[in-house]
């Protein structure tokens, strides 16, 4: 599944060839994804020129003056630019064609992704109650420490909760937390501060390198050739449930944290 670096990675491959675009038109071979794709995309973006491509969370936002395209991946779509007359792929829902000949074509096997509208001037509601991105300067261990103080949930629930902060995912997550030494079962609200920076820290490090990765993957993104190419990933604790910790040795505990797979050694995590 597509998360924050790849999303991150797939807007930077886009924006050279998409920003200062026209959309001319715009063809849907499916009426919807995960919602259904409403009017004005196909009513209002074609004629508008794209000013920007904007993330927010795990959202794609094309920028015109009279909206914007809101697009998520779900967890299986991806976006290339390719020529206008680039034969057809399986699950090829979506083409943005734009006034430099190419199109932007969205694939999405799955169809967890969507395409909404957001009107210039107004939040799509999905955007609203997002906490902060975890790569601004927002986002920090005063933030984490002070949003967490009684709060009884395990703290890796609370890192994984959309509201406190956007795209840390459940392999994120159990990164950070080894990497920061901070048990996934410990109450968020007894957490220190000093662990929250040691863990705010961690969380942009690990988000930072693989965003940094992702640009030498650039090329499979925007490629007709191409696959989506979601990143491979150095993993420390995250699906090693068992294998022997690689800082002690001593075997990594398994257990389901809020309905989601967790992974930590019971020895360097506290
Ligand atoms: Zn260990």
């Amino acid at each position: 599944m597509p998360e924050l670096p790849e999303v991150e990675t797939t807007r930077r491959g886009l924006a050279p060839h998409v920003e200062g675009r026209r959309v001319t038109g715009v063809v849907l071979r499916r009426p919807d994804l995960r919602w259904p794709i409403p009017y004005d995309i196909v009513e209002t973006l074609p004629g508008q020129r794209i000013e920007q491509v904007r993330r927010r969370a795990k959202y794609l936002l094309l920028d015109t003056a009279a909206g914007s395209a809101l697009l998520h991946l779900g967890m299986s779509g991806s976006l290339r630019v390719l020529p206008a007359d680039t034969p057809l792929r399986a699950h090829d829902h979506v083409d943005l064609a734009l006034d430099s000949g190419q199109v932007l074509r969205f694939n999405d096997p799955r169809r967890f992704g969507c395409l909404l509208w957001q009107p210039a001037g107004q939040m799509h509601e999905l955007l609203r109650d997002l906490g902060p991105e975890p790569l601004s300067d927002a986002f920090d261990g005063d933030y984490l420490f002070a949003r967490s103080r009684k709060r009884a949930a395990p703290v890796k629930t609370f890192l994984m909760d959309q509201k406190v902060v956007v795209g840390v995912g459940n392999i994120y997550a159990a990164e950070a937390l080894f990497a920061a030494g901070i048990s996934p079962l410990r109450e968020a609200g007894k957490v220190s501060r000093e662990r929250y920076a040691a863990l705010a820290d961690a969380v942009k490090a690990i988000l930072g390198h693989a965003i940094a990765r992702g640009g030498t993957t650039l090329r499979d993104f925007i490629s007709p050739d191409g696959a989506p190419g979601y990143f491979e990933q150095e993993l420390s604790a995250y699906g090693r449930g068992g294998e022997p910790c690689p800082r002690c040795g001593r075997p990594l505990k398994q257990a389901s944290i809020g309905q989601r797979a967790s992974v930590w050694c019971g020895h360097c995590q506290r």
